[in-house]
């Protein structure tokens, strides 16, 4: 009986290790200063050009995702997930569609065992209007995702080290959690939006994890089966996004990154609204304090459909009603995203992943607090 105890409550903090992030962390979060220019910015700037699937323009913007990888962050291991299809538009000729995945897994676990916070945005560029860019759909969500997992390496390495170091009798769930990014390839419909013309990427990624089996006795069944949340990105970047809940089964998750967005609201570091007084009124997640009763729907076809068909915990981070003056119009280009906007987003999704991964304690706080005296001391004079 004690041993069932113990081993109850063992269960019990494994399952509610969820340390939030201190203010001190959340001012210290490294920004993408210079890397979200428009024009020249090593992060988004390759990715504003038209990337429809099969083209020179998407080989050019997978080719940047890769060098960002293997130049920035070389512990992260790449993988290719190819298929091919024909679409309405396009005749005969095989479409190719290619996912980029990268992966960081604990150094200490064996990959069957290893739950992943998986973060999601599609790369691809729709076919019409020709020289439609996207910027909101969805070349400045990938660049937050790459700045996101870049602000969190360190830490993350930090923490594998420490646990490496003093290992505990019993490795917790939390503790083998490691973290993905899937810049996907062939969302948008080349046609009009249908079943089969839509999703390309992401209804072949899914399926090819489906029947990606692990080792008999391993945690996890399959690679899919391993996906511990499934956060996607969709149409961020324009100025006052309306984000609703829409899954009932990952409130929880969406009132954490709502809790966030307010915490760096009032403490200043939202820079699309940078007055913390007002900032505390507004929210992009309204939704944090939704009353029990509130229906959950959705209705948004989008890369999660052909994971959440296969009982993945979905967190859909999509503005409704869609930004209607740039959805799939040609102003969707980088001339209409508004960069604080751009950057408060890859700030709260930075901090959502600083908690989740629960790296409170491995970043560098020292620095922003010195920042902080010689702004107050400014402030004074
Ligand atoms: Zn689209």
């Amino acid at each position: 009986m004690i041993s069932f105890l113990s081993s109850l409550v063992l269960l019990l903090s494994s399952v509610n290790a969820y340390t939030p992030v201190s203010d001190d962390t959340l001012r210290s979060l490294s920004r993408p200063g210079t890397d979200f220019d428009i024009h020249n910015g090593a992060i988004l700037a390759p990715i504003l050009r038209p990337r429809v699937p099969g083209t020179p323009g998407s080989t050019a913007v997978l080719e940047h995702f890769v060098k960002f990888f293997k130049t920035t962050l070389p512990d992260w291991r790449l993988e290719f997930q190819n298929s091919t299809s024909k679409t309405p538009v396009t005749g005969d000729k095989q479409i190719p569609f290619v996912n980029l995945i990268a992966i960081r897994d604990p150094p200490f676990a064996h990959v069957g065992d290893v739950s992943r916070l998986t973060l999601v945005a599609h790369y691809d560029s729709k076919l019409t209007p020709e020289g439609f860019i996207g910027a909101i759909d969805s070349a400045a969500p990938c660049a937050m995702l790459l700045h996101s997992v870049r602000s969190i390496d360190v830490a993350l390495t930090k923490r594998w080290k420490t646990i490496q170091a003093n290992p505990p009798d019993d490795i917790d769930m939390d503790a083998q959690q490691g973290v993905q990014v899937f810049l996907l390839d062939g969302e948008e419909a080349f046609g009009d939006w249908t079943a089969t013309d839509s999703l390309y990427g992401a209804r072949s990624l899914a399926e090819h994890m489906e029947h990606e089996y692990y080792p008999a006795l391993s945690t996890f069944k399959t690679s899919l089966s391993a996906i511990r949340l499934f956060v996607l990105l969709d149409l961020l970047g324009s100025k006052d996004p309306i984000m609703p809940s829409f899954f009932a089964t990952t409130h929880w998750a969406y009132k954490h990154m709502a809790k966030l967005e307010q915490r760096l609201r009032k403490l200043g570091q939202f820079k699309s609204d940078p007055d913390p007084k007002k900032g505390a009124e507004k929210a992009w997640l309204t939704e944090g304090n939704r009353s029990p009763e509130m229906r959950f729907q959705s209705h948004i076809s989008d890369d999660h459909v052909p994971f959440m068909q296969r009982g993945v915990e979905i967190l859909h981070m999509i503005p409704w009603p869609f930004p209607h003056e740039l959805w799939h119009k040609i102003q969707d280009d980088a001339e209409h995203l508004d960069p604080p906007t751009v950057e408060d987003w890859s700030t709260l999704i930075t901090a959502f992943l600083a908690e989740w991964m629960d790296l409170e304690g491995f970043f560098d706080t020292k620095k922003s607090k010195q920042a902080r005296i010689d702004d107050e001391e400014k402030t004074e004079l």
